[in-house]
């Protein structure tokens, strides 16, 4: 499967746990990030990561391109909802692609460890 991880920047030290809890599960997986999230899970884990621009340089519009396309399978997008970001008009907009391509899309840590356990279970979201 093809699995994107972004966070925003409050939430990088919970993607980088799950990532780290989850290491032998993501990487059985192709993975693909934005700029600095994907920089910090490889430093952290050595996770293979594919990474876009940082998400407020277009990341998240690379990743929506993925997305139209019908190139991902799995999307964990950990969102800081308590502050604004300057791209949110991309998130949003990512958001709603993934309810398009009917993407499987976790974007807190709870529900990103119900799909993390899934995918360890090997329930695949197809
Ligand atoms: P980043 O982008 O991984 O480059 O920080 C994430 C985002 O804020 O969309």
């Amino acid at each position: 499967m093809k699995i994107a991880l972004i966070a925003h920047d409050k939430k990088k030290d919970a993607i980088i746990e799950l990532a780290k809890a989850y290491k032998d599960v993501l990487a059985a997986h192709n993975l693909y990030a934005t700029g600095t999230t994907g920089t910090l899970i490889m430093g952290e884990t050595g996770l293979c990561i594919h990474r876009m621009k940082s998400g407020p340089l277009g990341g998240d519009q690379q990743i929506g391109a993925m997305l139209a396309n019908g190139e991902l399978d799995l999307i964990i997008f950990l969102r800081d909802p308590l502050t604004a970001q300057p791209h949110e008009p991309d998130v949003s907009a990512l958001l709603r692609l993934c309810d398009v391509q009917k993407i499987p899309l976790a974007t807190n840590a709870s529900s990103a460890i119900i799909m993390l356990e899934a995918l360890k279970q090997g329930v695949y979201f197809k």
